[in-house]
């Protein structure tokens, strides 16, 4: 994956703002933050969307994404923290190798991740429990 942002960053190959690295995981600031400290940790696997990267690296990186949580907590002077990760276009991924968006938060920051939420019935509910059980 020679191409791959992220594949590169991992390998050292480009620089990045990193905060935290082990033999699985990188931690660095996004370079378009939403919020002051906005950063990615993202797993030095290759894999696209989060089903494909493996059960390692995934316990790895949500490891160090409540880990980085915490630091936020302790060392910004934030008070939320916001964890995003999307898969696939349409959820809004641009970079096509996992990653897990941590966006420490203050009051009145202005960032909107409102969502328009509808009412759940309880047909539906069944009908979706039953689906995601598989
Ligand atoms: P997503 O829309 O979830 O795929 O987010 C991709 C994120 O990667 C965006 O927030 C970009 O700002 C960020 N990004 C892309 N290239 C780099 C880079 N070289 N260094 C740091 N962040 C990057
Ligand atoms: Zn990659």
């Amino acid at each position: 994956m020679d191409e791959c942002i992220f594949c590169r960053i991992a390998d050292g190959e480009i620089p990045a703002h990193t905060f935290y690295e082990d033999g699985d995981v990188v931690a660095f600031l996004d370079a378009n933050p939403v919020s002051e400290g906005h950063a990615l940790v993202v797993p030095k696997e290759h894999a696209e969307t989060l089903p494909q990267l493996s059960g390692e690296s995934t316990d790895a990186v949500f490891a160090a994404v409540r880990d980085a949580v915490r630091t936020m907590q302790d060392e910004l002077d934030v008070d939320g923290v916001n964890v995003l990760q999307n898969n696939g276009e349409a959820a809004g991924q641009e970079v096509p190798h996992v990653h897990v968006h941590v966006i420490p938060r203050t009051p009145g920051d202005g960032l909107e991740l409102a969502f328009d939420q509808d009412e759940l019935d309880d047909e539906t509910a069944e009908e979706l429990v039953a689906r995601l059980e598989g």
